[in-house]
């Protein structure tokens, strides 16, 4: 028999990002007893490395904007194949969750007048980003933790949760682990949330850090739940190339909204050569339009680095493979050349972009005031993950909800920088809102004492391997292959080869070996998020072959054009009874009328 202690709430929050925190906020102030798990210590979440901002249509800059304008952006951004009822709540509701935060002690930059400052992001027409200099996420975590110790919530941290319980289909509780101490852990709860964040430690080059093993993905899968749009999955265009150690690491978009430009080995501005129909009319026909946009010139139209990430991501990829790259298998981010247009340029890059300063000069040895930065994409974003009804968040399984980079819906196709935090309060709030009604109306399922020590024999199973390989080379290996195969340049024949070769990895995963004791032992910890970055490896790979067009993030050499019948159908992924994932196509729900002529009115 193996042990374990065992906790009861109403509420479970498995993460403690954004998402998990505004979830936990709102349960607790129901008066519904919280429990938040952390897999690393409470604050060390992606959404502190938030750099860019929030995205919320607060007028303060450009009184044109308003959330009919957001919510046509985050359509036009996603490509059409978002959820269109998550993109008109996320519209409305950001700019009073942004008001929230502010009342709770978030301190944002300022206008001259005293309003929150808000800065140019790709793809939003207006100046829309709520930020902090580049630390936005810093100080939404920060608000969100001091507020939130006050609503009397308890926190796990180092603890990682590795299966959901159920009892007669609906949630009753999370099984996992003390990282530190290795001892199990069991979560009675009759309503879970899950807020655990993103997949990009499946993939070699990415902004992620180690937690990023889409846990939530395979935790909901595993138990029966929905997943909805894998295939899109978001390469950021401006990661860090070199040194080596560094490589993937984020270069904020910010730089492009206060001015930087993108450039070959030529010295070219490439993406004025590549501007696609969607966004002719809203893009600058010339360099000096783009910079009068970027100081707030209300006529001018956008640079084209600031076009959406999936297309400036793209150009970055013909460039290097046309070798017109930058000697670190990039191109040059270069916010230097400002010095032309401003005589403090210097100083307002450090004031601007105090991160991206120190992040260069302490780790590439540059000094972005005077020279370019090389760049090139790096994964960064998941669009899709488990699927979610738009107003109460709630998972296919009654009682499972989901909020944050773990759910989809929202962004389609392609996320627009920025809407990633706006996303978390305004579903975040959500999910806790209608997590704490269902758990009001719900007792607390069973668990089943045979099904714990299953799930802990499995856990342990690994220190019994004889002659299994090390986890990290597995995991390795498998970042390699979706790197190459599964990456940001698609073809059916790469893809069957990552779909064939996940076929081995399950198998070489299964077996892998762990030496030592469960106290603190970070190859046991590998051991079993490697099983989650498996399942959702296979399930973007399916995904993937599935949608034979190019769409938003999701880019198919073999089909390179959108399609029609293909851009109305979402990929849902689901465990069939056989044990074996499969995937169904199924269509859009018809956008309602009044939005749709939004749509189509702002096109
Ligand atoms: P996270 O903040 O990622 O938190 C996930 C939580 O789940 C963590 O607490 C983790 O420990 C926990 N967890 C995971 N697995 C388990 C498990 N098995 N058991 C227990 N706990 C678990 N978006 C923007 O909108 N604007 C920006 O400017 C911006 N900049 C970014 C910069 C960087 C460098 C990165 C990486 C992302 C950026 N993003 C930005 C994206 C955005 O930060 C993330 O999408 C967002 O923070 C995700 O929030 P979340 O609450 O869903 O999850």
């Amino acid at each position: 028999m193996i042990g374990y202690d065992e906790w009861h709430y109403d509420v479970l929050v498995i993460g403690a990002g954004g998402a998990g925190l505004r979830a936990a906020i709102e349960a607790s102030a129901t008066g519904a007893r919280v429990g938040v798990i952390c897999k690393s210590l409470l604050g060390k979440a992606h959404t502190v490395m938030a750099e860019g901002g929030i995205a919320a249509a607060l007028s303060n800059v450009d009184e044109r904007d308003n959330w009919q304008v957001h919510f046509t952006d985050t359509m036009r951004g996603g490509q059409y194949i978002n959820n269109w009822r998550m993109a008109e709540l996320h519209a409305r509701e950001a700019p009073k969750c942004v008001h929230e935060l502010e009342s709770w002690g978030a301190l944002f930059d300022r206008t001259e007048d005293g309003r929150i400052l808000q800065r140019n992001f790709g793809g939003h027409k207006y100046p829309r980003l709520a930020h902090v200099g580049d630390r936005t996420g810093l100080e939404m975590i920060r608000t969100l933790q001091d507020h939130g110790i006050h609503m009397g919530m308890e926190v796990h941290m180092e603890c990682t949760i590795i299966s959901l319980l159920k009892d007669e289909g609906r949630i009753a509780g999370a099984f996992g682990y003390d990282r530190q101490r290795g001892g199990f852990i069991l979560f009675h709860a009759p309503a879970v949330i899950l807020a655990t964040g993103g997949v990009g430690r499946a993939y070699r080059i990415t902004s992620n850090s180690w937690e990023y093993s889409g846990d939530g993905h395979a935790l909901a899968y595993q138990a029966g739940a929905a997943l909805v749009d894998m295939e899109f999955l978001q390469f950021h265009p401006t990661g860090m190339v070199w040194p080596p150690g560094v490589q993937g690491i984020l270069v904020t978009e910010g730089v492009r909204g206060e001015g930087g430009i993108l450039l070959n080995n030529k010295n070219e501005r490439f993406m004025f050569n590549d501007i696609p129909p969607l966004y002719r009319n809203q893009t600058a026909d010339s360099p000096e339009e783009g910079w009068r946009y970027t100081q707030g010139d209300r006529d001018a139209r956008r640079p084209p680095e600031l076009l959406t990430r999936d297309h400036v991501a793209r150009c970055i990829v013909r460039e290097i493979r046309e070798g017109r790259g930058s000697p670190h298998k990039g191109v040059y981010l270069d916010i230097s050349w400002i010095r032309e247009k401003m005589p403090d340029a210097p100083g307002f890059i450090r004031r601007k972009l105090p991160g991206m300063y120190h992040q260069f000069k302490k780790l590439a040895g540059i000094d972005i005031t005077k020279e370019p930065m090389e760049v090139g994409p790096t994964t960064h974003y998941m669009m899709g993950g488990v699927m979610v009804d738009a107003d109460t968040q709630m998972s296919t399984i009654p009682g499972l909800f989901a909020a944050g980079e773990c759910a989809a819906g929202l962004h389609g196709a392609n996320r627009l920088g920025g809407n990633s935090l706006s996303d978390l309060l305004v579903f975040g709030k959500r999910a806790g809102l209608y997590a704490a009604e269902f758990a009001s109306q719900n007792k607390a399922g069973k668990t089943d004492d045979v099904n714990i020590q299953s799930l802990a024999d499995d856990a342990v199973s690994f220190f019994r391997q004889a002659d299994g390989e090390n986890p990290y080379a597995v995991m390795t290996a498998l970042q390699e292959m979706m790197q190459d195969f599964a990456g940001i340049v698609r073809t059916e024949s790469e893809l069957l080869q990552a779909k064939e070769s996940l076929i081995q990895f399950r198998q070489r995963a299964r077996k892998v070996r762990v030496e030592g004791n469960r106290e603190y032992n970070n190859a046991w910890h590998t051991a079993l998020d490697l099983q989650h970055m498996i399942i959702v490896s296979e399930a973007i790979t399916l995904a993937a072959i599935y949608r034979k067009e190019s769409r938003g993030a999701h880019f198919r050499i073999d089909y390179p054009d959108p399609d029609p019948v293909n851009g109305k159908m979402n990929q849902v992924i689901r465990k069939g009874s056989d044990g074996r994932m499969h995937v169904e196509s199924i269509p859009l729900k018809p956008v309602r009328p009044d939005l749709q002529q939004l749509i189509d009115e702002m096109k």
